[in-house]
């Protein structure tokens, strides 16, 4: 599968549909999920056009992954989420349920996220 640039994150990248902006770097850009589903709920995607975190292991630089986890870090410590813990998602593909086909991490915290598989 190609990479769409018209999918909704590439338009946020490019400023097309405005985000609340948590974090940007050279690697990375956070941004609260639109449909919170716990008290905090941030994604963190990678500025590269990379659909899933399958592809963004396989084909990013070195330089981007570390810089993406790096700022993921960052993004859980800036934002409270280091004391009691958080979950981190990344749905890939038709059976992981993900929806918008460029890589994205959520996190979700400030109350117990629950069982991982509902
Ligand atoms: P996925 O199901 O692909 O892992 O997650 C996509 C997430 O993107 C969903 O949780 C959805 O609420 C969020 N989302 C979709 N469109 C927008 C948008 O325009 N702005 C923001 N901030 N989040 C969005």
């Amino acid at each position: 599968m190609a990479y769409d640039d018209q999918n909704i994150f590439a338009k946020i990248l490019r400023g097309d549909i405005p985000c609340t902006k948590l974090y940007e770097d050279e690697f990375a850009l956070a941004f609260p999920d639109i449909n919170p589903q716990r008290q905090i709920h941030i994604l963190v995607i990678p500025k590269g056009p990379y659909l899933s975190l399958e592809d963004f292991g396989a084909n990013a630089s070195t330089e981007e992954i570390t810089g993406f986890y790096r700022a993921v870090s960052k993004i859980v410590q800036e934002n409270g989420l280091s004391e009691n813990g958080f979950r981190a998602i990344a749905n890939t593909g038709d059976h992981g349920g993900q929806e918008v086909p460029h890589f994205h991490v959520h996190l979700l915290g400030g109350e117990p996220a629950g069982k991982m598989v509902s």
